[in-house]
């Protein structure tokens, strides 16, 4: 057989197990109910019989008058009797019948012994009685034997009509509560397995449309189980994440063609007019090939570079590091860059020992750096410096370059986000150094704070726990 075909949906299992448990409750509770109250009402009868006969005895002992008895008072007790499954022989102390059940009405004591045998059918009582006969002496108040009185019935535990309607009326009862409390459990069983399986069958729907990458639509049902809530949240989260990660991805896809066209567009043209004769194939035409080729691969390392850290992301190898090398390093390595554009690098750096992943933390100085190279103006000043302050570890990069506008200090930790897009061109950025310094700074639980004004300067400021 296949297993699938086992499976059933939540919510039918749901409600077939609770209702199962239900049923299977209160059947057990109806049983119980049921078996204390015959138990109970077998007690009552034959405590009710007792008293019958006793009663019985001592009405026909008071019916005892001058030496004789009254024949129509004892007529109506026999009478009485009978109907209550009682039946009655008085002798007299010569033992000479006075009045008999039977001799009295055969034919009624045959009926109510019928519905008595009958009863006891329907009872299925296992201490099913015989009809017994049992002679009891009458005395007057001075204890001299006036007469015997033969009692016949079926035992003490016999049930007469009412005594069986009264039963079945209880029967009755218990089952109509039953029913009703099994209708009332379906329903809600019902209520209670739609609120379980309801949303998990919302929130599965939506994990179908994420994968067929429909992330607009969110999740907006509210359970009330906190269980399901969380579940909820973290589909809608990551519906949200997946959504921001497609649309850097097709950012990407076009910022990247976008750069590297400009580029290639103009070596292209460069290289098409030499082979054409228009231009001469001269070291300037060559240098100015030569320099696209050269942004070109600038472009492809900072790619590379953001795709390494993309992977590396979470990964922080700490080691104790010493953090004034670590900037001189990067200083001396971008040197030539600053040379080149006349910009004269000063530093003011505390030799300071901190547990930091090294390669990262030399990323952000590199990144920044050249930041502040880049957007700096020749012949202009950069100023570094690095100390403790609070227990943290600060560094400051200040330069008097070109600044950037207040509204877009805001956007610059941004992926590819650049504030003029002409004049990074120029500068070769693509708007993921500072992502990548911010990340990174970021996994140390630092942070960097920016200061900066148009056509004046910039000051960025790392600010990392001194561990
Ligand atoms: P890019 O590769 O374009 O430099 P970044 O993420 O490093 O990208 O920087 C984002 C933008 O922030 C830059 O395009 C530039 O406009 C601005 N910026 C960063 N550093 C400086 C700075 N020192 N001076 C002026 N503008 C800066």
């Amino acid at each position: 057989m296949d297993y699938k075909l086992k499976k059933l949906k939540l919510n039918k299992k749901l409600i077939l197990s609770l209702v199962s448990l239900i049923i299977i409750v209160i059947l057990s509770i109806a049983l119980s109910i049921n078996s204390v109250f015959n138990k109970k009402f077998e007690q009552y009868i034959i405590r009710n019989n007792e008293n019958e006969i006793s009663n019985i005895i001592d009405s026909i002992r008071s019916k005892y008058v001058n030496g004789k008895w009254e024949l129509s008072s004892i007529q109506q007790i026999g009478e009485d009797a009978i109907s209550n499954g009682i039946f009655v022989d008085l002798y007299d102390k010569d033992s000479n019948l006075v009045w008999g059940a039977m001799t009295y009405n055969k034919n009624m004591c045959h009926m109510v012994m019928g519905s008595i045998e009958n009863n006891m059918n329907y009872m299925i009582n296992k201490n099913k009685s015989n009809y017994t006969e049992k002679l009891f002496e009458i005395k007057n108040l001075d204890n001299e034997i006036i007469g015997n009185i033969k009692i016949g019935s079926y035992g003490l535990l016999y049930y007469m009509d009412n005594d069986v309607d009264f039963l079945k009326e209880i029967n009755k009862v218990i089952t109509s509560i039953g029913i009703v409390m099994v209708l009332i459990t379906i329903f809600i069983a019902i209520l209670i397995s739609n609120n379980i399986s309801k949303p998990v069958e919302v929130v599965s729907n939506m994990a179908n449309l994420i994968g067929d990458g429909d992330y607009d639509n969110k999740i907006d049902y509210d359970s009330n189980i906190v269980e399901i809530d969380v579940l909820i949240k973290s589909i809608n989260n990551l519906s949200a994440k997946l959504e921001e990660q497609e649309n850097l991805r097709k950012r990407l896809t076009t910022d990247i063609s976008h750069e590297l066209r400009t580029p290639l567009t103009s070596i292209q043209t460069h290289l098409e007019a030499m082979i054409d004769g228009i231009w001469e194939p001269d070291t300037e035409r060559l240098n100015s090939v030569n320099e696209e080729v050269i942004r070109l691969t600038n472009l492809v390392n900072q790619l590379q570079n953001l795709a390494k850290f993309d992977s590396e992301k979470s990964k922080l190898n700490l080691a104790k590091v010493n953090v004034k090398n670590l900037i001189m390093n990067v200083v001396y390595n971008n040197q030539g860059k600053a040379l080149e554009k006349n910009i004269n690098i000063e530093c003011d750096l505390e030799s300071i020992d901190s547990y930091l992943d090294k390669d990262k933390i030399s990323q952000v100085i590199v990144n920044l750096l050249s930041n502040a190279i880049r957007y700096t103006n020749n012949g202009g000043k950069i100023f570094i410096s690095s100390y403790k302050e609070n227990n943290n570890l600060k560094i400051q990069f200040k330069d008097n370059g070109i600044g950037i506008p207040k509204e877009n200090i805001k956007y610059i930790f941004e992926r590819f986000y650049r504030v003029d897009e002409s004049r990074s061109k120029n500068t070769g950025g693509i708007g993921v150094g500072l992502t990548i310094v911010k990340s990174i700074i970021d996994l140390h639980q630092g942070t960097i704070e920016v200061r900066s004004e148009l056509n004046k300067g910039s000051e960025f400021i790392v600010i990392l726990p001194n561990l």
